[in-house]
């Protein structure tokens, strides 16, 4: 019998405890969020990060691009947001329309302000083991999570299904800096059931609708799902096939209210995290 993770549980009591410290501050943290372009799922997520941003009582800002802004006219918005001495933190929704490079804009937002923590000098020092208290939403999520169940890294071998540089890579260094022993893998590994089979923590985050089958779990692993996937019937669906893997595995996340719920709350963690450092000078 497998114990489900309730990441929404974790989230509401976090998000609780952000709010109270948020609160007592005279100053309020403010978050700036881009969105180019008209993906659906993307305004979505932009209008539940504000609503949550509200929620605690800091200070938003959605600036809402058209999809056929040039390179240039994006990075001069971001440059006015890194130079906005009332904003904190400043979020790019992804994905950007196909003509622009992500990296560049990525790049042009000033790693202070960072608060996916996608920019390359706050991505090395994670990936370096550097001290640092602002991780990416997603990974940081499945940490709490995984600190909160009482589950330790340290020893096991960590299986990762997904290299993006949003979940899979940050996230090998996170387990990796926790001492346990990682395995990447991604759609050129061969076998990959060989390492899955292997994995005392399996972490799916493919995108890819219930691909990880109960013949490709080790019994009592801690199995952590990812993958969001929509449904024609517009049902969400995890990467891990839940209902049959949920008994063999000792800890699960369901799909939805598992490891979603933990990255709008660690964003809004992040954003607390800089307003401090900013403004405290912490
Ligand atoms: P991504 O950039 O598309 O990366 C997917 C990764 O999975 C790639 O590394 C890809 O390998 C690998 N992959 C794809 N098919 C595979 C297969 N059959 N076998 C092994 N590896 C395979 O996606 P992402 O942005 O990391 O997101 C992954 C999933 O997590 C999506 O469903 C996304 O919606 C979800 N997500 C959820 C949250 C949340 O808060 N819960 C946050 C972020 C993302 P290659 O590198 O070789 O292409």
């Amino acid at each position: 019998m497998s114990i489900i993770i309730d990441g929404k549980a974790v989230s509401k009591k976090i998000l609780e405890e952000i709010k109270l410290e948020t609160e007592n501050l005279q100053n309020k943290p403010c978050l700036a969020v881009i969105i180019a372009g008209n993906d659906a799922a993307s305004k979505i997520y932009v209008n539940n990060k504000q609503k949550t941003a509200g929620y605690l009582g800091f200070e938003s800002i959605v600036k809402e691009l058209p999809e056929d802004i040039s390179q240039n006219s994006l990075i001069e918005e971001v440059e006015k947001l890194n130079r906005d001495e009332n904003v904190h933190a400043i979020l790019v929704q992804l994905p950007l329309p196909a003509h622009i490079d992500s990296s560049k804009i990525i790049e042009s937002i000033r790693p202070d302000k960072d608060v996916d923590c996608f920019h390359p000098y706050n991505t090395a020092k994670i990936a370096l083991n550097m001290e640092t208290t602002l991780f990416p939403c997603t990974p940081a999520g499945i940490m709490l999570l995984l600190k909160e169940y009482g589950i330790s890294a340290e020893g096991k071998h960590a299986v990762i299904i997904g290299r993006s540089n949003i979940v899979g890579r940050p996230l090998s260094w996170l387990l990796l800096n926790n001492s346990a022993t990682v395995t990447v893998c991604h759609s050129k590994t061969e076998n990959l059931a060989d390492f899955t089979k292997n994995a005392d923590i399996l972490i799916s985050a493919a995108g890819k609708p219930e691909f990880v089958k109960k013949e490709m779990v080790k019994e009592g692993a801690v199995v952590i799902d990812v993958g969001i996937t929509r449904d024609t019937d517009g049902k969400i669906k995890g990467d891990i096939d839940f209902e049959r893997v949920k008994d063999k595995a000792s800890y699960i996340t369901p799909v939805p209210g598992g490891v979603g719920p933990m990255t709008i709350c660690c964003l809004m963690k992040n954003t607390l995290e800089l307003f401090k450092k900013y403004h405290l000078k912490t």
